[in-house]
């Protein structure tokens, strides 16, 4: 069993906490490591050698930063099946889906190192004679990225990518629940010698790691991906130092499925969506708005779809459609979920309980909810699991009103076959994405970015990497 320890200014030390969190694997329940329950101090420390060696990182030119990001990336190639497993063990993803998150996370170093030539400042008109207004880009300082469990390997590059070739020195703290792929990947990167202190991992909880890392102030931005209530308490802390914060926070996006849209792709679509990494995913669709007359069709199509899914180990050769949930926490709250729908009047038309036939494991079956009302609780809360509630509508106003009646806005989708119609939702759906007439997953050169409670700023892509730089103006007047 591995025990990892913290990685601060290029070394493992062990941290000033003898306390330790056990790492479990969801579909058995072995402990598969131990992780640090880190303190406060340990927090401190990777800050301190994070900003110690933030002159020297942000002085290399940007194109010898990108080499170090394409090296991380070849490490994750040249050990992608290893990297893989460690992912599917330790949050029960399914097999294949955990190698796509591998080498996505290769790729997106690789994306971001084609960033070194392409940060740039402006030159803007002055109202004097010989003067030039020049506008800088220029790195925060430290970049603090805090890491959910649900795409652990891929989120924590999105934050490291971002924050290192905009010049930024970086710690990370990752989930308690899946740090596992993170940690085995910072022992493999050993090897390209990356300067001490550019890059920090820091385990611990939330409340005692991530409170110190967010109101400290030496932390120039602190980027959280994660619940509406973490990244609550984040802002909290950050307004001590006034903190730059960006937040990737809870979905409950919408799918609405009009008369004439495809059926048979809406229906793929939505229930792919809905069961990937058995539902917990932040921007899959959590809730369908079906027009009343293909709705019983609709339902269906559905329920066939939904009673064919398979659920087994994440390793099994049977190339599963998903696996168990991450955690017993998990679990329990997809159960009370659904049965306090049940109390609300929802009827079960597939699923609605524990998977049956696993003795261990954290597995709920896939789930199909109709005789649905919009004040539900099923309707207006994350989920987080394999459960779709489906509910009727009238005219596609009223389905866009039900959409936006959330304080949620991540993600939405439309299913239509009329250009009109998809056009006017994507103009009125109050969130980040909208798709169209495709499920819900993002590209990496897009902007990911939440309204309402769901974040605040945003990652991928140009505008991603434009959160980690902050603006100079210099007014150079000349003789
Ligand atoms: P979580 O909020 O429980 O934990 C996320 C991280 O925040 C963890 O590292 C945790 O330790 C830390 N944290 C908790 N309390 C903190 C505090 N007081 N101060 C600082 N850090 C604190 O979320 P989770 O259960 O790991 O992930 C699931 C949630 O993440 C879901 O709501 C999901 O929608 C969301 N999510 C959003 C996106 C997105 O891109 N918008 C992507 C993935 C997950």
């Amino acid at each position: 069993m591995q025990q990892f320890e913290q990685y601060i200014n290029g070394k493992f030390v062990k941290s000033t906490s003898s306390e330790v969190t056990e790492v479990l694997n969801p579909c058995t329940e072995e402990v598969l490591s131990t992780i640090p329950h880190g303190s406060v101090e340990d927090a401190n420390n990777a800050l301190d050698a994070a900003q110690n060696a933030h002159h020297a990182w942000k002085s290399l030119p940007a194109i010898q930063r990108a080499n170090y990001l394409n090296k991380m990336a070849d490490v994750i190639r040249e050990n992608r099946i290893f990297l893989a497993k460690t992912l599917a063990s330790e949050q029960a993803k399914v097999i294949g889906l955990a190698q796509v998150e591998i080498d996505v996370t290769a790729d997106y170093f690789d994306y971001y190192s084609g960033f070194a030539r392409r940060i740039e400042g402006e030159i803007i008109q002055s109202d004097r004679s010989k003067e030039h207004i020049f506008l800088h880009k220029a790195p925060i300082g430290v970049a603090v990225g805090i890491l959910p469990w649900n795409w652990p390997f891929f989120v924590m590059a999105r934050k490291v990518a971002a924050s290192l070739i905009t010049g930024n020195t970086c710690v990370i703290k990752p989930s308690c629940i899946a740090p596992n792929t993170i940690m085995e990947w910072v022992k493999m990167i050993q090897k390209i010698e990356l300067p001490a202190g550019v890059l920090n991992i820091v385990c611990g909880s939330g409340p005692i790691v991530g409170n110190a890392l967010s109101k400290s102030p030496t932390t120039g931005i602190i980027s959280l991906t994660g619940s509406v209530f973490a990244g609550q308490k984040v802002m909290e802390a950050a307004s001590a130092n006034i903190t730059k914060v960006s937040l990737e926070l809870g979905g409950k996006a919408p799918a609405i499925v009009c008369a004439d849209a495809n059926l048979e792709l809406a229906v793929n679509a939505i229930v792919t969506s809905r069961i990937t990494y058995s539902g917990q995913i932040c921007n899959c669709a959590e809730r369908v708005y079906v027009e009343e007359s293909i709705h019983d069709q609709f339902l269906e199509m559905v329920t066939a779809k939904m009673k064919a899914v398979t659920v087994e180990d994440a390793f099994s050769d049977n190339n599963p459609d998903m696996s168990a949930l991450v955690s017993k926490d998990q679990l329990d709250k997809v159960s009370e979920m659904v049965e306090f729908a049940k109390k609300e009047g929802a009827e079960v038309l597939v699923g609605g309980s524990r998977s049956p036939q696993f003795n261990k494991g954290y597995f709920y079956q896939p789930t199909l909810l109709t005789n649905i009302k919009q004040d539900m609780q099923i309707m207006q809360e994350e989920v987080f699991g394999p459960v779709l509630p489906v509910m009727k509508f009238g005219t596609l106003d009223e389905a866009i009103a039900l959409a936006n009646d959330s304080e949620f806005g991540l993600t939405s989708s439309i299913f239509s076959e009329n250009f009109n119609k998809v056009m006017h939702a994507a103009e009125e759906l109050q969130y980040g994405e909208t798709y169209i007439n495709r499920e819900h997953f993002e590209a990496i050169q897009g902007f990911h970015a939440g309204w309402k409670k769901s974040g605040l700023g945003g990652a991928d892509g140009k505008h991603g990497m434009e959160e980690y730089l902050q603006t100079k103006v210099v007014y150079a007047q000349y003789r």
